[in-house]
């Protein structure tokens, strides 16, 4: 695989090992690209993150130094560090867009490598076009055929009904395939690995954190201007326990504990919610003082821009019986899986924007995190 290839294909076993043997984990990649000569590496990064915010083409950095296969891994640190579930939802539709552009430009036997090497899959040659020229002719246009538990993988995700393994010809557990669908599954592969995938990252130094606070300002900008986040039937059905019911104690007027109230407000304002609706959230509680409430909210919501006040993660919840899971009276088959509400967040609402609700896959695809 040449250096241009591996940086176009950040997931390849080629690029993982190049990427480890200058920095085996994440503390070494952070002290390499905050060394002076390798700041490049994080302003690279961070367009590469922009870019992805902006909807445009994943912008390829390559200055022949070994250091180019870092820019990723640093782009998906700075995602994580933010950790806005929209955010990586942003990062990971631009860089598997860019990957089913590049893959088109490939020949047909380094993307079979691809499929086998990085992902394990089992995908085979059709024939060439006057072996297929035998077969039926609604399998001629095929020109793969794929284990159709590699097809199951990632078909799922995409909506049309072609995608559907009910739609598919199958033999033998094989599943014909063409070209550009193969692509769209490796470029789909490589979205879920992204959505699916969280990193504990660490306090940063200086110009990492510098980029993190660039890029959050950009997103917040963004988000406020384009999106503005309303509660919908939706984002509250993928809230976890715990934040539902602070969320719904908080509605239905009960007073909440500072602790409570805190990890709901910034929960919230991380999930892109405007202070005024976070406000508003509160607003029933019988305590409500709206100078005072107008004041903590705006502490939390410019403080949750920088390093300081994201919302609390699973274990300082339960530490403050604020986990319903933890003392029993709730149950969600996500909690294990997770130590964080935004990570429970970010794969629930994956999963009710694509109408996912069995959640068996958890147990092959996720590593259990508490048990609880
Ligand atoms: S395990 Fe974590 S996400 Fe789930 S309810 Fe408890 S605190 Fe919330």
């Amino acid at each position: 695989m040449s250096m241009s290839q591996q940086l176009k294909y950040p997931f390849s076993v080629g690029t993982r090992k190049a990427a480890q043997k200058l920095a085996r984990d994440l503390r070494i990649l952070i002290s390499f690209v905050e060394s002076r000569t390798n700041t490049y590496i994080i302003e690279a990064a961070e367009k590469r993150v922009l870019a992805a915010l902006d909807q445009s083409e994943i912008p390829l950095v390559h200055t022949g130094e070994p250091g180019d296969v870092l820019i990723y891994p640093t782009a998906r640190l700075i995602v994580e560090k933010i950790g806005d579930p929209r955010l990586r939802e942003y990062q990971a539709e631009a860089e598997s867009k860019a990957v089913n552009k590049h893959l088109g430009k490939e020949k047909e036997g380094f993307v079979t490598n691809l499929c086998q090497s990085a992902f394990g899959w089992h995908v085979e040659s059709a024939g060439t076009i006057r072996e297929r020229a035998k077969l039926p002719i609604q399998l001629r246009t095929f020109e793969f055929k794929l284990r159709y538990e590699d097809f199951l993988e990632v078909a799922p995700a995409f909506h049309q009904s072609p995608w559907k393994l009910i739609n598919r010809y199958v033999d033998k557990g094989w599943v014909p395939v063409q070209r550009l669908e193969l692509n769209r599954l490796v470029s789909g592969k490589f979205k879920l690995l992204i959505l699916h995938s969280t990193l504990d990252v660490p306090t940063l130094p200086q110009r990492l954190t510098e980029s993190v606070q660039r890029v959050e300002t950009d997103l917040r900008g963004k988000i406020r201007t384009t999106t503005p986040v309303k509660l919908t039937g939706d984002a509250v059905s993928a809230f976890p326990p715990c934040i539902s019911n602070m969320h719904d104690d908080a509605t239905q007027g009960k007073n909440l504990s500072h602790e409570a109230r805190f990890a709901l407000a910034s929960f919230l304002l991380k999930i892109g919610m405007s202070e005024e609706e976070v406000l508003g959230v509160f607003k029933a509680a019988p305590d409500f003082v709206r100078g005072l409430a107008e004041y903590q909210v705006k502490h939390i919501a410019s403080k949750a821009a920088g390093e300081g006040y994201t919302p609390p993660g699973c274990s300082k919840l339960q530490g403050n019986s604020l986990c319903p899971v933890y003392l029993g009276t709730a149950k969600d088959p996500l909690c294990q899986y997770v130590q964080h509400p935004l990570a429970f967040y970010q794969t629930r609402a994956w999963e009710v924007s694509k109408g996912i609700d069995n959640h068996s896959w958890y147990a092959t695809k996720k590593r259990k995190r508490q048990s609880l």
